[in-house]
């Protein structure tokens, strides 16, 4: 073991809160790929949770982080900054409608954003439930838990924020079921992440969509992880042809720059007023010139299209390689966000494929996840695949062992 190894884990032991339990230490990366303290090379399939979307260290990003570092970091939002709203139109106009934004610093941050939204929306007509979906994941603060569909999640931090309630995913009966006259809003992941990588029926989504003019309920989408180009389209929703009202925005905005926000298209813009939300760092100078960085390469650098190819690709790969194994029960996903669905727990595979220098997740106990930074080269796609069949291969002769 290292000397770096030997120290890191001494303090993560003694000093480090253990609400997580890493398995691999990384000191450097570029693009898809990270190096290890031995400066061994791993191809990183799981972007930092879907979170380095132009690869580890993109020159544009790093540029940005440095120029902006050396001309202004923070000001607070007391303060005009030029780069901040210059993000704003940026984003707003590729949504397509007109729209505004509010910047913070994560998805649970964006996410509550939108829950006081839609509060705030309902207050005037007494309306505070917000529907929400089972197996939905919406970030860890209490409000935000409320709002997960995982129950477990939510165990021991009683009594949970009121207001909140749980249907089946992709399922229009039980929605309208549960549309009782204090429902101000219904909030889902188009393409559910931690939850299994379950992507939303567009049929079902139209349907919510009319529902909700229907009864002006507001309909809120978190695009924290299937956003920013992860499913081929700058945002999800893009994807499936449906608008919501207002949608949350995190993980890869700014690349790895810690950064949040959340779109409110034009006719809800005046629900949050002066004085009623606020974040000292929301949309810094820093962030911000991140995120912009980010737009521009997804301008320029055809990352995009590179996300849509690559993900056929690996879609048709793994849908051929995965056939001789009866444990897996399919492949699924949309554009570099794919699930491979086990039909038992997916972390001794993935611990094997880690083994075969191949870096990924895990999503709802059963399914292996891959995200991918959208920059992968068609060999990295092949190396993977590679590495997922040698992976399955030693997986299924460790099954048959028992
Ligand atoms: C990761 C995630 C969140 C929470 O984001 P944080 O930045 O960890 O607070 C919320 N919603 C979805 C869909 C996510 O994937």
């Amino acid at each position: 073991m290292s000397t770096v190894l030997s120290e890191t884990l001494d303090r993560y032991q003694k000093y480090v809160l253990p609400t997580y339990a890493p398995k691999q230490l990384f000191v450097r990366g570029k693009g898809a790929h990270l190096w290890d303290d031995e400066n061994v090379e791993y191809l990183d399939f799981a972007a930092g949770i879907a979170v380095c979307n132009l690869g580890h260290c993109n020159e544009r990003v790093t540029k940005a982080i440095v120029e902006q570092a050396q001309t202004l970091v923070h000001t607070s939002n007391l303060y005009y900054n030029s780069v901040m709203p210059r993000l704003a139109e940026k984003l707003v106009r590729e949504t397509g409608f007109a729209g505004r934004v509010f910047f913070c610093n994560s998805g649970a941050e964006a996410n509550e954003g939108l829950i006081k939204l839609a509060r705030k929306y309902g207050n005037a007509s007494h309306r505070n439930t917000i529907i929400t979906m089972e197996d939905s994941f919406h970030g860890r603060t209490l409000a935000t838990l409320a709002a997960t569909g995982r129950a477990k999640y939510r165990k021991g931090f009683e009594p949970e924020v009121p207001g909140f309630k749980q249907v089946p995913f992709n399922d229009f009966a039980a929605l309208e079921k549960a549309l009782t006259p204090d429902v101000c809003a219904v909030m889902l992941e188009m393409v559910q992440g931690e939850g299994g990588v379950l992507p939303a029926d567009p049929e079902y989504l139209k349907k919510v969509r009319a529902l909700c003019d229907e009864k002006d309920i507001l309909m809120l989408c978190d695009e924290v992880q299937c956003g920013m180009g992860r499913l081929g389209t700058r945002f999800a929703f893009q994807s499936f042809g449906v608008v919501p009202d207002a949608f949350s925005m995190a993980k890869a905005i700014a690349n790895g720059v810690p950064m949040g926000g959340f779109i409110v298209r034009e006719k809800f813009a005046n629900v949050l007023t002066v004085g009623t939300h606020a974040s000292t760092f929301g949309g810094t100078p820093l962030a911000s010139a991140a995120a912009l960085a980010v737009q521009t390469a997804f301008d320029e650098d055809g990352v995009l299209e590179n996300c849509r190819e690559q993900g056929a690709f690996l879609m048709e790969k793994l849908t051929e390689i995965v056939k001789p194994y009866s444990f897996v029960k399919g492949v699924r996903g949309k554009g570099l966000m794919i699930g491979v669905v086990l039909d038992r727990p997916a972390g001794a595979l993935q611990s094997i494929l880690l083994k075969h220098r191949l870096v990924t997740l895990t999503a709802g106990e059963t399914v292996l996840r891959l995200v991918p930074p959208l920059v992968i080269t068609r060999a990295d796609a092949e190396q993977a695949i590679r590495s997922i069949a040698a992976g399955l291969q030693e997986f299924a002769a460790s099954i048959e062992e028992k």
